[in-house]
């Protein structure tokens, strides 16, 4: 028998006191619990592979704080290298020999960025990455893909993954038709949607921006040629290719989806395991289309605490110590993860797909490849809510939305599989007795 949750009293009181003061009780939507339903756990602690929460029930982690925690949590080096910074000062507001170590580490990892520019996170990296792709070619239009998500910047809004997707969101409001109006929103995967847009808007789009591999719909990886392809179209038409590497950065390799197709952007950013798990993420690209930033160039950007002296320790810590044995470990985990997900399903008579972009890995519940949004919308994401409570009870915690990736850490041990092995024949049958809510 697996760990079997025993209260959510303390949790349940929380999410009431969080309520009152916190819009939906949480600092971000997902967290909320509200298309799986039940009471988001609130956590106590967290190391290695497990999280404890309010109420002392353990759980297997398999979002690690939405993919930074490779390493596992309180990884000792990692923890070590944040006290030694906060005990030689929080912030100066001036630059660090530590910023340009970190610096460094990105521009080694990933052979297309000279420079980078240190953020505090990944809306705002999407963010300045797409003012500077504006700045640098004089143009207004923007290309996105559809359940990618890009961070909460307005123009990025549209048809987004991640929250919006499992919200069910179309859009927001607060964001202004005029903020919308230069927003090109297209189907993922499909480039011959790319070519008509540049035929159609000749001379106005600046950049396309996507997901060097989508993990915001779930794990939905480029078909083969599609990442050339957008490469080639943006070049041959004057425009640049943002590489959103916020995920996928550090993760799925030491040099991201980078290193897994080798397809050069123009402009890169990172986020996520680069911060260790404190607040910070980046930008990036040739120093030709870097230099036009402020200072050394007329597009605007700036920040307090960017380039923080904690977060940039712990974001240093956590690039030096995932060595190859660490990617190697991510790389087998999430197999075995996807190997087992796809077998208590299988057993359980549910039809399914497990999907992986890289080591990012999570399940459809559909009959066919998810290629793009459509199809990941098409899937019976009705069963998702009924899988994962079975899964949570049982002392195994995935992300609480079926359009959101699954990440496994180096830090999953035998002892954690084994959790996981226990619980997925409940979860399956789980999954397999859910009924569709529109069936009347
Ligand atoms: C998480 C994410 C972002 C936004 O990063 P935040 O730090 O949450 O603002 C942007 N792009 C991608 C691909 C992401 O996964």
């Amino acid at each position: 028998m697996g760990v079997v949750t025993v209260s959510t009293a303390n949790s349940a009181r929380l999410f009431d006191r969080a309520s009152s003061v916190i819009p939906g009780g949480v600092n971000s939507p997902v967290r909320a619990f509200q298309s799986v339903g039940g009471t988001p756990r609130f956590i106590a602690k967290a190391a290695g592979s497990r999280l404890t929460d309010a109420d002392g029930n353990t759980y297997v982690d398999l979002i690690c704080s939405w993919g930074p925690m490779i390493l596992g949590h309180a990884h000792p080096a990692v923890v070590e290298a944040v006290q030694r910074a906060a005990t030689s000062g929080l912030s100066f507001g001036a630059p660090t020999e530590a910023e340009i170590e970190l610096a460094e580490a990105i521009v080694e990892r990933v052979a297309p960025v000279e420079q980078v520019r240190l953020v505090n996170s990944g809306t705002e990296a999407t963010m300045s990455a797409v003012r500077l792709a504006r700045g640098f070619t004089g143009r207004s239009k923007i290309v996105k893909f559809a359940g990618c998500y890009h961070g909460h910047v307005d123009a990025l809004l549209a048809e987004a993954g991640s929250g919006v997707a499992t919200l069910g969101l179309p859009t927001s409001p607060g964001v202004t038709g005029a903020q919308a109006e230069d927003t090109i929103v297209l189907p993922y995967n499909d480039l011959d949607a790319v070519a008509a847009a540049f035929a159609a808007n000749p001379g106005e789009i600046a950049c396309v921006i996507t997901e060097a591999a989508a993990g915001n719909m779930g794990a939905v990886a480029p078909v083969p040629g599609f990442n050339e392809g957008l490469a080639r179209l943006t070049k041959a038409h004057g425009a640049l290719l943002i590489m959103d590497e916020v995920m996928t950065g550090f993760r799925v390799s030491p040099s991201g989806w980078f290193g897994v197709d080798g397809v050069a952007g123009d402009l890169y950013t990172f986020g996520k395991v680069m911060s260790g798990g404190l607040p910070a993420a980046a930008f990036g690209g040739s120093s030709e289309i870097m230099s036009r930033l402020a200072p050394a160039g007329p597009v605007y950007q700036a920040g307090t605490l960017s380039g923080n002296p904690v977060a940039v320790a712990a974001g240093l810590a956590t690039l030096r110590n995932a060595d190859q044995a660490v990617y190697d470990a991510l790389d087998r985990n999430s197999q075995r993860l996807g190997t087992m997900l796809g077998d208590a399903l299988t057993a359980a008579g549910v039809t399914h797909r497990v999907q992986f972009a890289g080591n990012m890995v999570s399940v459809f519940f559909s009959d066919r490849p998810v290629v793009d949004y459509a199809g990941a919308k098409a899937a019976q994401t009705w069963r998702f809510p009924a899988f994962f409570h079975a899964l949570l009870e049982r002392g195994v915690y995935p992300p609480p939305s079926a359009f959101e990736a699954w990440f496994v850490s180096a830090a999953l041990d035998d002892d954690a599989f084994s959790i996981i092995a226990d619980a997925l024949p409940a979860a399956a049958e789980a999954a397999a007795a859910a009924t569709d809510p529109t069936d009347t």
